[in-house]
C-alpha cells in the first residue's frame, strides 16, 4: 500500500518491510557479537517495540532473556499526573547487561526516565536500541547505542507504532502527508 487513512489523517509510505528487513538483520548482527558470552537481557518497551523486538530477537543467535515493560500514566482510575508509573520490571537485573529495545526516540524523555529506574537495579551495564530516531526532535540528551533509522522530525506509524491505536500491524512504516503536517 502506498497510502494508509486513519480517521481525519493520510500518511503515504515511508520505510518498506524488506528496508526494515535488511537494517535490522545488521543491527541484530552487531548485537550479538557485542555480547556473545553475556547472556544479556533484553527489556522490550511496550507498547510500541513489540512487533521490532519480535524481529530483531531472532536475528540475534545468541542465548538470551527478554522481559516486557511498560510506562503507564495510570495507576487504576487515577491520573498519576507526569510520573509514570513502571510495570513489568519484576526479575533480577542485578550484575546483568541490560539491553533497552525501544521503537522511536523522540524528545528523549521517556528513555531518560527511565534509565535511573534500569540503573537502580545495578546491572552490569545498560545499553539501548531504538528502530527510529529522530535527533532533530530531541530535548533530553539520550545516546543510543544501535538505531536502524535516523528519519526527519515527522509523525510515523506502522510496525507496532500506532495513530490514536490505529496502525501498529501495518508492515511498513508510514510517514504524515506532508499536506497533514501541523
Ligand atoms: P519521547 O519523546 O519521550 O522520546 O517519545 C515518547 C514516545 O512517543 C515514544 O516511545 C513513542 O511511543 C511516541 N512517539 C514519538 N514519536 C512518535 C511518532 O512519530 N509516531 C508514533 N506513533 N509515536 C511516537
Ligand atoms: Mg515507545
Amino acid at each position: 500500500m502506498h497510502e494508509v487513512t486513519i480517521d481525519d489523517k493520510r500518511f503515504e509510505l515511508f520505510i518498506d518491510s524488506a528496508n526494515i528487513a535488511q537494517k535490522i538483520s545488521e543491527t541484530g548482527k552487531l548485537i550479538a557479537e557485542e555480547y556473545r558470552g553475556n547472556n544479556p537481557v533484553f527489556l522490550c518497551v511496550l507498547n510500541g517495540a513489540y512487533v521490532f523486538a519480535a524481529d530483531l530477537l531472532r536475528q540475534i543467535d545468541i542465548p538470551a532473556e527478554v522481559s516486557f515493560i511498560k510506562l503507564s500514566s495510570y495507576e487504576g482510575t487515577s491520573s498519576t499526573g507526569n510520573v509514570q508509573t513502571l510495570i513489568g520490571l519484576n526479575g533480577e537485573l542485578r550484575n546483568r547487561h541490560v539491553v533497552l529495545i525501544e521503537d522511536i526516540i523522540d524528545t528523549g524523555k521517556t528513555i531518560h526516565d527511565l534509565l535511573p529506574r534500569i540503573k537502580e537495579k545495578s546491572p552490569a551495564s545498560v545499553k539501548l536500541v531504538s528502530l527510529l530516531s529522530k535527533p532533530d526532535a530531541r530535548t533530553h540528551e539520550v545516546t543510543i547505542d544501535f538505531t536502524c533509522f535516523e528519519i526527519p522530525d515527522k509523525f510515523v506509524i506502522g510496525y507496532g507504532l500506532d495513530y490514536n491505536g490505529w496502525g501498529r500491524t501495518l508492515p511498513d512504516i508510514y510517514t504524515l502527508a506532508e499536506d497533514m503536517q501541523g
